[in-house]
């Protein structure tokens, strides 16, 4: 085992420096791909599950790398969090959000809120609602058609994510707490946090008609959803025994590949329904 000055690339473990190079090497071509503009979005429907209607859309970031093709954002979110490229990059992904939401409006859909993820890095930075105010106005969209779907990667001061929290949702962006059931994500988070959804994380989902388990838990979150006055949403839905189930247990709203994958903007239009014309 040798010691390096720095102590960041000790080598204790095999692989670990193999890691570290990966990552550095990925930290920059994340770097430049945000200048380049290597990134699109797509949408998955989110769907009123007793009528069969899109609700809303979630928008979610693709990194198409020139070399290497696309790289899943499981992969990339996380470095793109701890580098903090995540900031210029989210806000990429914002306006791109409200670009789109502005065409769907123009193009005469009936409106809808475009689901737009972020995490607590991007709410921790001291400006965030600002820049949020400043890209809608930019955009020329208002606020009813933006929701925010929150994910907790690391701890946040939680006092601290409150006030950012009700700041946006005062602007008229509502806000929903992704992976409900799990992590930090419990039953005590939405004490703490001013949400308007819980989206109900899709592990529940996916044994739901197979697992008790998972059956009593989805039940119990949305009778705290109901108790609480927040709307619930299930994600991960594959199937349409899933989606009647979750009917049954009074969810009434989900999205999963039963309905659509995420799609780009252009394809999942046919879903969308045309506002009444007089
Ligand atoms: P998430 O926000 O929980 O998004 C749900 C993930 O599940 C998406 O993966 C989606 O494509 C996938 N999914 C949707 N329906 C189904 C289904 O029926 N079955 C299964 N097995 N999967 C389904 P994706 O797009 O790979 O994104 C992964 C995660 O990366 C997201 O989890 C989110 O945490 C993060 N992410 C994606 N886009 C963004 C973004 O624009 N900003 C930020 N900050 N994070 C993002
Ligand atoms: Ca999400
Ligand atoms: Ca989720
Ligand atoms: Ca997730």
């Amino acid at each position: 085992v040798k010691e390096h000055g720095g102590g960041s690339l000790m080598m204790y473990e095999p692989g670990t420096a193999q890691k570290t190079l990966e990552r550095i090497l990925l930290e920059n071509e994340l770097r430049k791909s945000v200048q380049k503009g290597h990134f699109t979005l797509e949408y998955q429907p989110k769907m009123n599950l007793e009528l069969g209607e899109l609700s809303g859309v979630e928008a979610l970031v693709r990194w198409n790398h020139p070399d290497l093709g696309r790289i899943p954002p499981d992969t990339f979110i996380p470095l793109a969090e701890e580098t903090k490229i995540i900031v210029p990059l989210g806000e990429w992904i914002l306006r791109q959000a409200c670009k789109q939401a502005w065409q769907w409006r123009k193009q005469g859909f009936k409106p809808f809120r475009i689901a737009v993820n972020m995490s607590t890095v991007q709410l921790e930075e001291p400006d965030i609602v600002s820049t949020i105010k400043r890209v809608l106005h930019e955009e020329d969209v208002t606020p009813e058609f933006i929701e925010i779907e929150l994910t907790e990667s690391s701890f946040a001061d939680r006092e601290e994510m409150r006030h950012t929290i009700q700041a946006i949702r005062e602007i008229g962006i509502t806000v929903a707490i992704d992976d409900f059931g799990t992590g930090y994500s419990t039953f005590s988070y939405i004490k703490e946090l001013p949400a308007d959804t819980l989206k109900i994380d899709m592990s529940f989902i996916q044994d739901i008609d197979v697992n008790e388990q998972s059956r009593a838990i989805v039940k119990a979150i949305v009778t705290l959803a109901d108790t609480a006055g927040l709307r619930v949403i299930a994600e991960g839905i594959e199937t349409e025994e899933q989606a009647k189930l979750l009917l049954t247990l009074g969810c009434k709203e989900g999205q999963g590949y039963f309905y659509s994958k995420p799609v780009p903007a252009d394809e999942c239009e046919y879903m969308i329904p045309k506002t009444v014309e007089y």
